[in-house]
């Protein structure tokens, strides 16, 4: 990729996203807190990216993160058009007004994207497998059905049963496609269905259950699964 013409990535989205919203190069600027040139200059680097790039630059979760860090302390004097944009605003429309991406002009409401509804999904079945998973790998108990739904058993006394938290297979599956993208010690897994025994679960190392918990905090999430790439047909 060519190298941004400014250095911070997430200025460079703030730029982005505030002339997606309509504001002026030069309000921009000011509320930036840099040239106008630089503007212009982000504009035109962003424009020739190809897709691949500029899906690496824009993705909902980093929208996220600007909105809160550098975009925050616009909320209060920012016009409220303006800021109403921002708040609605997801990555394609930010590719759809730099050419990347072809947006149709009724997009059935059906597809319209929810990246923090989704992010939350995920998270929340992160949460259900990371406690499932610790609470296999804590006891000596052995695994009865798969990671998300079952229950531990201890081999002493067949009576205590400790319930899993039921996790949705779907979410779970999204989740996956997600991290075997970002981190490749995943990809062993292959599917969530298989962790079936103890032996299977223990695989699951303390850094493999580290990044589950950023995903929990708010990690972005990188790569897509079959419900967000539903939402970027390409240009
Ligand atoms: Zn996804």
């Amino acid at each position: 990729m060519v190298k941004p013409p400014i250095k911070d990535l997430n200025r460079c989205r703030a730029i982005l996203m505030l002339r997606t919203a309509k504001c002026t190069q030069y309000d921009v600027s000011g509320y930036i807190g840099t040239s106008k040139k630089n503007v212009v200059a982000v504009e035109k680097w962003f424009r020739e990216l190809r897709y691949e790039e500029a899906r690496e630059v824009c993705f909902d979760n980093a929208l996220d993160g600007v909105r809160a860090i550098e975009l925050d302390h616009l909320k209060s004097w920012l016009p409220t058009e303006n800021q109403n944009r921002l708040d609605k605003m997801d990555a394609i429309s930010i590719m759809g007004r730099y050419g990347i991406v072809k947006i149709e002009k009724q997009r059935p409401s059906i597809l319209h994207p929810r990246p923090s509804e989704h992010h939350l999904k995920l998270a929340r079945a992160a949460e259900k497998l990371r406690q499932n998973i610790k609470q296999v790998k804590e006891t000596k108990d052995n695994l009865i059905g798969n990671i998300m739904r079952g229950y531990t058993q201890s081999s002493k006394a067949r009576e205590s049963k400790q319930p899993l938290q039921d996790v949705d297979t779907l979410d779970a599956d999204c989740l996956l496609s997600h991290l075997m993208t970002m981190y490749p010690e995943f990809r062993a897994i292959g599917s969530w269905d298989t962790l079936t025994t103890r032996k299977s679960v223990a695989g699951i190392s303390p850094y493999m259950l580290r990044k589950l918990r950023l995903i929990i905090h708010g990690r972005a999430l990188e790569g897509t699964c079959e419900v967000c790439r539903s939402w970027y047909p390409r240009a």
